[in-house]
């Protein structure tokens, strides 16, 4: 289906109000088209009186015609102005409804959409999206439906009406017609491909800026000012060029139209004046000639820049489309059942995965965790840890083989069931612009402030959140106060226990805190593990000697599995592992032991 067709699909909810809408198009176009006959009948009337009452004083009866005309003038357009606020009135809502329909439905889409989109999808692209295309798509409405039915109209009827009046003087007239709508529509081709531009500069302008704001810390730390605002001066000058050559552009053009509409004007008078004059027209139809030229003005000069809607409309809303019809990668079945009461019991079996279709991040993966057993991931970098984990919650799905919850395939459940049972506490933890009581409930909103105090409490954060100004309701987030890494994981500890999952995942690969925040964060993770299968990424050595089962990743595949003391005694990748990265914190641990001056030496990383 056409883009056009498609987005007329999101006016058709709203036909009644298109109808009464078109009956106000009519209705003004009527009013406005009855003026000009108005005006001439009045002329003719006047001049016939004075022409009857040849040598006679100027009397009452040469006033009254034109004082009905003008009665009748002042009715039309008192009445044509009802119509016209009605019309816009409607235009207004019908097309700012449809975009509010749409804007929904990006949103909509894009929070359906899985990682693998967003993985790709640039920010900055689906903003101006969401905003510029749909704007376009709205004037497409506003104009295309409405307005241009309004145009066709009076052109249809102010074009019959000349003719029927006087075909010759009709063609004088509309000789002129295609020079100007050829030189509006030249105008608009040479604008198009600039406003394109523009509006591309306008969205990159603002990925500088945003990027700008967010990394302000970098730039001053580097000292990057001058050369930031250089960058920012180019961007912005391409902009200043660009919108001035389509100021200029305008500016020729804009006089040029005029002024061949008042060739236009004149070659009509004089020859609507000689017809005149040979007594085939009268004084009152040359006037009423004159004045539908008039109202042709607009239709006529405006043929460019409703070409141009059209073209925007089709550009806008193919890019709204592509968003639209993005197809999720991860997919529910149509008769996929819900998960629930699970002991949970999770298997691997023989999984591969790869992003891209083209290399295996992961190779036959087999894992087998009991319900309630703690299952620790380690391997160097980029080995796939995280990736294993995104699997469970299918943020992707596996490229070969299957994973199981209490033997049901996952594909086989509904994703809203299955994310209900899988709790997981990612390596960077987002915090919504809220209070810190809505960021805890995210994924419980009804929870009862007993409920969250519980659940905070557990999570060793309550005693730190009491000591807030605000306390649950200090705001917190870009615009509130800024917490830590090791408060910030805390508070998605108390986020995820308030769910109470019975899968979890703990993506702890970035912790680099210091021992009192360890400490808390250790007992916060043993609360919120009791009674659930729950699968780490380790580096801590406390949580890796307590793993019921420990896999070692290297490119991709389990390379060794066991618990801890078998895995030393292995003397393989764990022991490697264990003597480079593990072993210092087991002697920072006896330290610690030790009690005098033990924290003076132990390792202290921004909490
Ligand atoms: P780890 O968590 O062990 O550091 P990851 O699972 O994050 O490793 O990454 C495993 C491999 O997959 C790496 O080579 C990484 O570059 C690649 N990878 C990770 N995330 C993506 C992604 N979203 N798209 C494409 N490749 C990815
Ligand atoms: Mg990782």
């Amino acid at each position: 289906m056409g883009v056009v067709p498609r987005l007329l699909k999101f006016v058709f909810p709203y036909w009644p109000r298109i109808i009464v809408a078109w009956l106000c198009v009519f209705g003004s176009a009527g009013f406005v088209l009855a003026i000009p006959r108005i005006v001439g009948e009045a002329v003719d009337m006047a001049v016939q009186s004075r022409a009857e009452q040849a040598g006679a004083g100027f009397g009452w009866d040469d006033l009254r015609p034109l004082l009905i005309a003008a009665g009748l003038v002042v009715a039309a357009a008192v009445l044509r102005g009802l119509f016209a606020y009605g019309q816009t009135y409607l235009g207004e809502w019908i097309s700012q409804r449809a975009a509010y329909d749409i804007r929904n439905r990006i949103y909509d889409r894009l929070q359906r959409l899985s990682f693998a989109y967003h993985d790709r999808a640039q920010t900055g692209q689906i903003m101006s999206r969401a905003t510029q295309d749909v704007e376009g798509v709205r004037m497409f409405i506003n104009m295309g439906v409405l307005r241009l039915m309004y145009v066709v109209v009076l052109l249809a009827v102010a074009v019959a009406l000349m003719i029927s009046e006087n075909w010759r003087l009709a063609l004088v007239s509309f000789s002129f017609f295609p020079v100007i709508a050829g030189v509006s529509i030249f105008m608009t081709m040479r604008l198009r491909p600039l406003w394109l531009r523009i509006q591309d500069e306008q969205g990159r302008l603002g990925t500088v800026l945003q990027e700008n704001l967010t990394g302000m810390r970098v730039v001053k730390a580097f000292g990057r000012e001058d050369s930031e605002s250089k960058k920012f001066a180019k961007e912005a000058k391409t902009l200043f060029q660009d919108s001035f050559a389509s100021n200029r552009i305008q500016a020729v053009n804009t006089p040029l139209l005029t002024g061949l509409w008042m060739l236009d004007v004149a070659a009509t008078m004089w020859f609507g004046g000689y017809e005149a004059i040979h007594g085939r027209l009268s004084p009152g139809d040359l006037t009423q000639f004159v004045l539908y030229l008039y109202l042709l003005q607009l239709p006529v000069r405006s043929l460019g820049w409703i070409v141009n809607l059209f073209a925007r409309a089709q550009s806008s809303g193919q890019r709204i489309f592509e968003i639209l019809d993005a197809e999720s990668a991860v997919k529910e079945k149509p008769d996929a059942v819900e998960l629930k009461d699970i002991t949970g019991h999770v298997r691997f079996e023989n999984v591969s995965f790869s992003y891209d279709a083209i290399s295996a991040v992961l190779k036959g993966i087999d894992i087998d965790a009991k319900p309630g057993q703690m299952v620790a991931l380690l391997g160097p970098t980029g080995s796939g840890k995280s990736t294993v984990v995104n699997l469970l919650p299918r943020f992707y799905d596996v490229t070969d083989g299957r994973i199981t919850i209490d033997g049901i395939d996952i594909r086989d459940v509904t994703l809203a069931s299955l994310r209900r049972n899988i709790g997981v506490v990612q390596q960077d933890v987002f915090l919504f612009n809220d209070t810190i009581r809505a960021n805890i409930a995210y994924g419980a909103v009804d929870a009862t402030q007993e409920q969250i105090e519980r659940a905070a409490k557990a999570a060793r954060i309550h005693d730190f959140i009491m000591s807030l100004p605000d306390g649950y309701d200090t705001w917190v987030g870009e615009r509130g106060v800024t917490l830590s890494g090791g408060q910030k994981q805390r508070v998605a500890i108390a986020r995820t226990l308030l769910v109470d999952p019975k899968i979890l995942i703990f993506d702890d690969s970035t912790s680099s805190v210091d021992t009192e925040t360890e400490y808390l964060i250790q007992q916060a993770l043993q609360e919120l593990m009791k009674g659930r299968t729950t699968f780490v990424i380790a580096q801590r050595l406390r949580t890796v000697k307590r793993a019921d089962q420990i896999l070692v990743l290297k490119d991709g595949r389990i390379v060794e599995r066991g618990r801890h003391e078998d895995l030393l005694a292995l003397g393989g990748h764990y022991r490697q592992i264990y003597d480079l990265e593990l072993r210092d914190q087991e002697e920072a641990l006896a330290r610690l032991a030790r009690p005098a001056g033990a924290l003076d030496t132990a390792p202290a990383a921004g909490g």
